[in-house]
């Protein structure tokens, strides 16, 4: 299959209709700014080969995208530990949504959304706090960005006018955060805790980078930039994993259930594929397997993900018959 055609044709479909529906989000003022009229579209397949259309080198805010990187960091470093204080049920509700906390004592429905993701950054405050040596304190922040460098193949780093943003308006953050320490779920002080995740959502990377810093997703975990010696032994296959296939599985598993909110149903239905997004307009999508996606445009729908980055999957699908279903 010619990827490269694939991603130019949709890339033709998608521009005439740039700037015609879905808004910015503008609730973080940083991101407001950003044109609507960009589309971007990269991936990358098991093997390494890689095809990009449109804005895919432009660098965007990543937002909740980073979310799937910083529960891929959570389950390698905390196992089965990091499902106490975190399920792994859809929520139904939009992402920033408080109600379920209060019936369900402060236990998120998953990592994705904000309350789930805020938990999972104070395990990572922890966890860094824990490993702290004698070079001085780590950092969270450190860990993720670490991890990203690592995985995207070159430096990343957070844009520190969109945290700063974000930490001057993100009114129900704080106040997720705080809820769930009322129910004694949260280890670390609230600013720390806050710190973290307004700083992963400022992270900034291309459609190029994310589609490769995902690659270990359609590759039973194994990094996505280095390859195994032919003929090693599997131990030896595996020495460079991200995480274990078992743990790949399960992140694409919570990618389809949960990574599009409260429209990961209608996500399912018509593209069929596990997918994260972010307010940035980002997604990443995975073919389990075969490849990984990441498609860009910052116009949003409803329910916060990307309108034409979810059309321009949904012409892949069409076009390839790649799809989990
Ligand atoms: N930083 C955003 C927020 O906390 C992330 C939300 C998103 O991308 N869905 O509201």
């Amino acid at each position: 299959m010619e990827f490269q055609t694939v991603l130019d044709e949709i890339d033709a479909e998608i521009r005439p209709l740039l700037g015609a529906a879905g808004t910015v989000a503008s609730y973080i003022p940083a991101l407001a700014r950003v044109p609507a009229e960009h589309f971007g579209i990269a991936l990358r397949t098991r093997d390494g080969e890689e095809a990009c259309a449109g804005d895919a080198r432009a660098p965007f805010s990543i937002q909740s995208v980073s979310k799937l990187f910083t529960l891929t960091l959570a389950m390698r470093c905390l196992g089965e530990r990091l499902w106490e204080r975190i399920g792994r049920e859809p929520s139904g509700n939009p992402f920033n949504s408080l109600v379920q906390l209060e019936f369900e004592a402060g236990r998120p429905r998953n990592p994705f959304i904000n309350a789930g993701a805020l938990a999972v950054a104070d395990r990572l405050v922890t966890q860094a706090r824990a490993a702290a040596c004698g070079a001085g304190p780590r950092d969270a922040r450190d860990d993720i960005l670490a991890l990203m460098t690592d995985l995207a193949g070159e430096a990343v780093a957070f844009d520190p006018e969109v945290a700063a943003s974000e930490a001057a308006t993100g009114f129900r953050n704080v106040a997720l955060v705080n809820f769930m320490k009322s129910f004694g779920k949260i280890d670390n002080d609230v600013a720390d805790v806050l710190d973290m995740y307004f700083h992963q959502c400022a992270i900034r990377m291309s459609c190029v980078q994310l589609a490769r810093a995902a690659g270990f997703l359609c590759r039973d975990g194994a990094h996505p930039l280095r390859r195994a010696r032919p003929g090693a032994a599997d131990a030896d296959a595996c020495a460079g994993a991200v995480v274990s296939d078992r743990q790949t599985r399960r992140i694409n598993a919570l990618m389809l259930t949960c990574g599009t909110y409260d429209a990961a149903g209608d996500v399912a239905f018509s593209i069929g594929l596990p997918c994260k997004s972010g307010v940035g307009g980002g997604i990443v999508a995975v073919v389990p397997d075969r490849l990984t996606l990441c498609v860009w445009s910052p116009a949003l729908d409803a329910a916060g993900n990307s309108l034409l980055g979810l059309k321009a999957l949904e012409l892949f699908v069409a076009k390839t018959g790649l799809s989990v279903f």
